[in-house]
């Protein structure tokens, strides 16, 4: 029997931002190349949420079970990930750039909030009380209901004060700059911080 092909390296999701709701918009990590697009797939969707730790291992499989079955009703749950994702994406960019956020990025993610926290249950465990996602096995948008209460929550909070989008040229990234002065610019200095250097150094020089 024929050894099974190595399947291809996948690289694993960032989630350098600090918020799941960052962390999802930022699996498109720069909006001007479309090959750094990271959900190809409703597949991809849940691989995301399973690295998130949010979606356990048998959510995981009774999802994919689903999306097997329906093929159009995941490839619409995708769609509908992808346009909230943007909606995330211009609200938190626009609040790190101190501009309004716009009414119908506004109005698309508390029209999508009510479906999502009706789903949220207080349920007893062990002796205390937790929130529990309930029904997410029959839904195929469940791996959108926390990323929808974490972007609530965020825009709620004094923290969105600290989001920050990445000076990288080509890079969207955003994150929450926890530094201690707030002056972090980059995702990471690793990648987009050092390329920022290298660039400046080179027109010092050509100048
Ligand atoms: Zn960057």
């Amino acid at each position: 029997m024929a050894e099974p092909l190595p399947s291809p390296p996948v690289e694993p999701f960032e989630l350098s931002g600090g918020e799941l709701c960052l962390d999802f918009a930022n699996t498109w990590g720069d909006r001007g190349r479309p090959a750094t697009e990271r959900l190809a797939t409703y597949d991809d969707l849940l691989a995301f949420a399973h690295a998130a730790g949010y979606l356990s291992d048998p959510h995981l499989e009774a999802l994919r079970g689903r999306a097997m079955a329906h093929p159009p009703r995941a490839a619409a749950a995708l769609r509908r990930a992808l346009d909230l994702r943007e909606a995330l994406y211009r609200l938190f960019s626009s609040q790190a750039r101190g501009r309004a956020a716009a009414a119908a990025d506004l109005n698309q993610l508390n029209d999508r909030l009510g479906a999502a926290l009706a789903h949220l249950r207080v349920e007893s465990r062990e002796g205390a009380f937790d929130w529990v996602w309930s029904g997410v096995p029959e839904h195929l948008d469940a791996p959108l209901w926390p990323i929808l209460r974490s972007a609530a929550d965020l825009l709620t909070s004094p923290r969105r004060n600290w989001v920050r989008e990445c000076d990288g040229a080509q890079c969207t990234w955003l994150f929450l700059d926890l530094s201690r002065a707030h002056s972090r610019r980059w995702c990471s200095m690793a990648s987009c911080g050092n390329r920022a250097k290298a660039r400046r150094h080179h027109q010092r020089k050509s100048a």
